[in-house]
């Protein structure tokens, strides 16, 4: 079983949350999409993350609603687009994104990716909103490692939280050097599309076979279960899969009881080598 992750601020969270991106994209799946939050609210999966970007604030509706009168069970996390990263236009995503997930507070905003605003400027806005109480705190997404060199470099670049970043089997390349950077900087990793967005990476035969291994409380593992243990087995990183139904949800709260054993591993690096050199940061 994996555990929780203590971030720099002293707040510790599960390191399994939940995605949201194409949450809400299709009316007929959003019943599911709400349950399936308020399902992983029960197993105690208190990490939600968003954007104002899915679905142009789409996802946000969802979580507002599925979070609706359990507020204080929720650890919230959502993005600013880097066109909207000004001292003039931070704000005003802030409380936008607020009143679409109906709360007065978000606990984790990050800058989505970097953009051509100055950093400075962005951090100087983030500051801004946690000192009036709309953030807890601030972090960034889809930051290399040299960005997280400059950013460490300007003022108050220190506060930041976490990096959220692409990291499964399928993209490695942060185990090079991100991965570790992030953590001597006390930064949490946040992994997302750990399940290879459901795609080619969970038809992989070599998942396949080690799924025919593993059982977990709810029968034989499946390949997505494995992906996603492979991800958790790093301490202190919080991965954030998607599931839009509760059998999703449930197989990815049950891959928490896989663990991998060492052939397991070295048959997964042989089919996906891992980096043997800086790789430069990828992103979906
Ligand atoms: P994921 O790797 O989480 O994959 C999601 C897909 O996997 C969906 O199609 C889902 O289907 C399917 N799935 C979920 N659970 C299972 C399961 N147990 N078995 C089989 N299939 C499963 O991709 P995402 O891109 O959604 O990444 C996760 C989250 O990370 C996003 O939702 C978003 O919050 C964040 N993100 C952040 C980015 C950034 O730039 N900061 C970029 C991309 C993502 P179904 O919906 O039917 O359950």
């Amino acid at each position: 079983m994996t555990g929780n992750v203590r971030l720099r601020n002293g707040v510790e969270v599960p390191a399994l949350g939940m995605g949201t991106w194409n949450m809400g994209d299709e009316p007929d799946r959003r019943a599911a999409e709400i349950e399936s939050l308020r399902t992983g609210l029960d197993l105690g999966l208190n990490v939600i993350d968003t954007a104002e970007m899915y679905g142009s604030g789409r996802s946000e509706s969802v979580v507002g609603e599925a979070i609706a009168g359990r507020r204080d069970e929720v650890f919230l996390v959502t993005k600013v687009l880097p066109s909207n990263a000004s001292r003039k236009d931070v704000p005003k995503s802030c409380r936008r994104s607020l009143e679409r997930l109906k709360t007065d507070h978000i606990d984790l905003y990050l800058l989505h990716w970097r953009g051509s605003v100055p950093l400075q400027e962005t951090v100087e806005a983030f500051e801004k909103l946690r000192d009036e109480g709309l953030i807890g705190n601030w972090g960034v997404s889809n930051f290399d490692v040299d960005d997280m060199q400059e950013l460490e470099s300007v003022t108050g670049g220190d506060g930041c939280l976490a990096n959220q970043i692409l990291y499964s089997l399928d993209h490695r390349g942060v185990e090079f050097d991100l991965l570790e950077s992030d953590r001597r900087q006390n930064i949490a990793t946040m992994a997302y599309s750990p399940l290879g967005q459901g795609g080619l990476l969970l038809r992989n035969d070599t998942l396949a076979a080690i799924a025919e291994e593993h059982k977990t409380s709810l029968g034989q593992a499946t390949p997505a279960q494995v992906a996603l243990a492979w991800v958790l087995r790093q301490s202190g990183l919080i991965a954030i899969p998607k599931a839009g139904s509760v059998a999703h949800l449930r197989q990815n709260v049950a891959a928490r009881e896989i663990k991998l054993t060492a052939d397991n591993l070295a048959a997964l690096d042989r089919a996906f080598p891992p980096p043997t050199r800086h790789v430069a940061l990828e992103m979906i």
